[in-house]
């Protein structure tokens, strides 16, 4: 891959003047699906109309990491005590940061199930035990990337669950199950090192 400079100069087809000479700057460029900019990265704009023209290939690993930061809010309605064992599962692991992991380790069991490391008929046992038995009165927020959608949807399509919702209330009883539940919670080791990451 060739790689561009700040004030390089190159040739490009614009959609406005047609072939014209452009000059590599930094600039903030939004997503095609206007959902968000990448700020701050070379693009080679065109010397006569100043309109980004071209982005080179070394900006691509930029633009994807500032795509997959942009989050959309969603809220799960849960029993209150599936907030009370996230809770006290994320202590478990790290009683330092606590809750702070409560999103990572839903991410993490969100991951396996994906994989199929965690099989999603367990999940639809569960979810018809006593403990998921009572009324959903808690919301439980998060703000995911697209990544993370993309992920449920593929673990309700693979598992045969309703929809989001069962599976996060399904992760959760996996988690007390797992965690919360033995003397030594699974996974210790590598969920600790994940709670070594939050600075
Ligand atoms: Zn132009």
């Amino acid at each position: 891959m060739k790689i561009v400079k700040e004030g390089d100069k190159n040739k490009a087809v614009c959609q406005f003047c047609g072939l014209q000479s452009i000059t590599y700057a930094l600039r903030d460029v939004p997503f095609s699906d206007n959902n968000g900019v990448v700020r701050n990265i070379l693009a080679g704009i065109c010397d006569k109309c100043d309109n980004v023209v071209s982005i080179p290939r070394q900006s691509t690993p930029k633009i994807k990491a500032a795509y997959n930061e942009v989050k959309r809010s969603a809220e799960y309605r849960v029993p209150a005590h599936f907030i009370d064992i996230l809770s006290l599962a994320s202590n478990r692991i790290d009683d330092e940061i606590g809750d702070t992991l409560s999103k990572p380790l839903l991410l993490y069991y969100l991951h396996k199930l994906n994989t199929g490391v965690i099989s999603s008929s367990r999940l639809k046992e569960l979810l018809a035990s006593e403990l998921a038995s009572a009324p959903s009165t808690k919301r439980l927020s998060l703000k995911i990337t697209e990544r993370t959608e993309k992920e449920l949807s593929s673990v309700v399509q693979k598992s045969g669950l309703q929809n989001n919702t069962d599976v996060i209330k399904g992760i959760i009883l996996k988690i007390y199950e797992d965690i919360v539940q033995p003397k030594t919670p699974k996974h210790i080791k590598e969920l600790k090192s994940i709670a070594a990451t939050f600075g």
